[in-house]
C-alpha cells in the first residue's frame, strides 16, 4: 500500500513539473549572447543541428554553408525547411529596444548546407 502511494505521489509531482515546463515556452530556445533562437517544439532537426543553425543565423556571415556532397551535386539537396524566430535583446537605445526576426531556414539532410531567408523584422519591447 505504501508503495502505491509513493508511486502516485511521484507521478503527480512528475506531471506537475512537466506541465509547468510545457507552459513556459512553446518551442525550443537556444540562447546565443543577447539573442534567443526559437525553434518549433516539433522541429525535425536534432538539438545538435539546431545549435549549428542558431550559430549560423546569429553570426554576421551571410554566405550559405555550401559543402556539397557528391549525391547533392548530382541530384540537388534534400531540403528540410522550417521557420525559426530570433529575438535579439537591447539592440536599440530607445523603446522598443528589442528585435524579433523570422527566418525560413533550409538545411540539407545529406550534407552541411544551411541557408536562411529573412521573412520579417519587427521591433518589440520586452526588456525594461
Ligand atoms: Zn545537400
Ligand atoms: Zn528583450
Amino acid at each position: 500500500m505504501k508503495k502505491i502511494i509513493f508511486i502516485s505521489a511521484f507521478l503527480m509531482i512528475f506531471s506537475m513539473c512537466f506541465s509547468v515546463s510545457a507552459m513556459e515556452s512553446d518551442g525550443i530556445v537556444i540562447n546565443i549572447e543577447n539573442a534567443n533562437v526559437i525553434f518549433d517544439a516539433n522541429s525535425q532537426w536534432t538539438f545538435q543541428e539546431q545549435q549549428v543553425i542558431a550559430q549560423k543565423i546569429t553570426s554576421e556571415e551571410n554566405e550559405p554553408f555550401a559543402t556539397y556532397g557528391l549525391t547533392c551535386t548530382l541530384f540537388g539537396h534534400k531540403y528540410t525547411l522550417e521557420t525559426v524566430q530570433v529575438i535579439t535583446h537591447n539592440v536599440y537605445g530607445e523603446e522598443p529596444k528589442c528585435l524579433k526576426e523570422v527566418y525560413n531556414v533550409s538545411t540539407c539532410s545529406r550534407c552541411d548546407y544551411i541557408e536562411e531567408e529573412l521573412l520579417s523584422t519587427v521591433r518589440i519591447s520586452c526588456c525594461p
